[in-house]
């Protein structure tokens, strides 16, 4: 499948993301780790009355394995799942979400870069710490899985994929170090275990850090 370019204001947010000078970039974690949150919050729902799914609360996880060899950071859920449409229409587009109203906050008081921290700016926020992401996800029902990558500002591409659980996983391609910035903690476990504690410590579900390779 081609490239699909992303909307003209999705587009705009993303620049910003991408070329952040932004010092608090390590709330990408946050952002990933509340839509893991209300992916399962999700399921987790559906699962109270539908027996065929099997699953019941404690069954439900987030994953996070930083990858220093691959210099990959992985976020897993066992949540609801996003098919094509949803991929097309939530992560291409700026729907009624976190990124929507940081947007326009932005374009109201375009020199105060600091409201940043203070409300959710969703998932394009990961684009400040990565050069690439890649989705692979199942939706509950759904038969089929997809995979959605960009590397930013070229668009993205949706194509089909294998995956047997229901779910989502965001691997992000850590961005190289250069003189001013420094990429590479987010990389490192402890920073990682700092991270979670520090903005995602409310979350109602287990987050576990998969220690292999790192
Ligand atoms: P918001 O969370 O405010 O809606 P985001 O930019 O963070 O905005 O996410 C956009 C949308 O993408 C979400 O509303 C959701 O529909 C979808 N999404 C993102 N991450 C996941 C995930 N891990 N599982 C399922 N859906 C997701
Ligand atoms: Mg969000």
């Amino acid at each position: 499948m081609a490239k699909k370019e992303f909307k003209s204001e999705s587009k705009r947010l993303l620049d910003l993301m991408i070329n952040s000078i932004y010092t608090h970039k390590e709330i990408f974690l946050r952002e990933l780790i509340s839509n893991a949150s209300d992916a399962i919050d999700k399921l987790c729902f559906i699962a109270l009355t539908d027996d065929k799914l099997n699953m019941s609360r404690d069954d439900f996880k987030i994953f996070i394995k930083p990858d220093k060899e691959n210099r990959t950071l992985t976020i897993t859920d066992n949540g609801i799942g996003m098919d094509k449409d949803d991929l097309e229409n939530n992560l291409g587009t700026i729907a009624s979400s976190g990124s929507y109203k940081f947007k326009q906050e932005m374009s109201e008081k375009q020199d105060d870069i600091d409201i940043i921290g203070q409300f959710g700016v969703g998932f394009y926020s990961a684009f400040m710490v990565a050069k690439k992401i890649t989705v692979v996800t199942k939706k509950y029902g759904c038969d089929t899985a997809y995979k959605w990558e960009s590397d930013g500002a070229d668009g993205y591409e949706i194509t089909e994929t294998e995956r047997d659980e229901i779910g989502t996983t965001i691997v992000l391609e850590i961005k190289d170090n250069t003189e001013e910035e420094n990429y590479d903690e987010f990389l490192e476990q402890y920073r990682i275990q700092g991270l979670i504690k520090k903005y995602s410590d409310y979350i109602r579900y287990p987050i576990m850090m998969d220690m292999t390779h790192s």
